[in-house]
């Protein structure tokens, strides 16, 4: 490995241990995966704990964590690399995903959907036996460093017949659904993540739960617990609950009105 590869692990790797409270054994499971080297694709709906499982993940295993983000404008060569000009001269740069093929690392193509087809083609040969990425550009093909691992996450929530994982990448990971922790747990998540006292994380979780019992008439996702953490730490800086729940959990929601009075009682009935 070279120096500079050397040099980027120290970048990506996770130091201090991210808070996570596991929720079954999705721990024993992916190491399971990793350890026979099986990509793993995270099912659940958006702020559910998919990332931070992720780094948690990265940091027990003590490998790097390249993360990509991706949308609707990220194409192959995005995670790939691309020639640069720098001083007049033409210089390579790896992207993320070749960085991960090369260094060993975790990568995390976050909502996998979203971005262009042709990132598939670049996903296959790297997720059977072959275990290899091609960089065309270059007329390269490397193989993967044994301790890689593709990890995606997808929402199934969202997807519709436009925008699905086509079976043949679907079929080519072991899954793990993810859903909102039981309220005990997710309790305890959003007392330790937005610095509140139990009970009104007890309070922001029993609205959640509400608000996730109304999800068939209109509301496309329920209110997520990452929602729930960012009206906790509205109430820590002292705005005042309703407020607080207003702009953290409601209005991020819907747009709808009749759907913002429900979502109002709601918050009326707990607090
Ligand atoms: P996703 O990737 O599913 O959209 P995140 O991993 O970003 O969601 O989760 C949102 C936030 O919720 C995290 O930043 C973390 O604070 C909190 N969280 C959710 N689940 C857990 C968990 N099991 N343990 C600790 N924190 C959690």
């Amino acid at each position: 490995m070279t120096e500079a590869i050397q040099t980027d692990i120290g970048k990506y790797r996770i130091t201090q241990e991210p808070f996570y409270l596991q929720t079954g054994n999705e721990t024993g499971m992916f190491e399971a995966a990793c350890a026979e080297r099986l990509p793993v694709m995270l099912k659940g709906p958006t702020g559910c704990g998919k990332t931070r499982f992720v780094e948690y993940m990265a940091y027990r295993l003590g490998r790097p964590l390249i993360t990509v983000a991706c949308h609707e404008d990220l194409f192959a060569s995005d995670l790939i690399g691309r020639y640069l000009l720098r001083n007049d001269e033409t210089v390579w740069e790896d992207g993320p995903l070749t960085r991960a093929v090369r260094m060993g690392a975790i990568c995390y193509l976050d909502e996998v959907v979203e971005a262009r087809r042709d990132t598939t083609v670049v996903i296959h040969p790297l997720t059977d036996n072959r275990r290899t990425l091609s960089i065309d550009k270059k007329g390269e093909v490397i193989p993967a460093h044994r301790d890689f691992l593709l990890v995606i996450s997808y929402n199934p929530g969202y997807q519709s017949v436009l925008k699905d994982l086509k079976q043949s990448t679907r079929q080519r990971f072991v899954a793990m659904t993810f859903d909102y922790p039981e309220a005990d747990r997710e309790t305890d998540i959003v007392a330790h993540e937005g610095d509140v006292d139990r009970e009104t994380a007890g309070k922001l979780v029993a609205l959640a739960g509400k608000i996730r019992n109304i999800r068939e008439h209109g509301l496309t996702e329920g209110a997520s617990t990452r929602l729930l953490i960012y009206a906790a730490r509205l109430i820590r800086q002292n705005i005042p609950v309703h407020e607080a729940c207003r702009s953290a959990i409601c209005l991020p929601l819907t747009d709808d009105a009749r759907l913002q009075e429900t979502l109002g009682d709601l918050i009326d009935d707990i607090f």
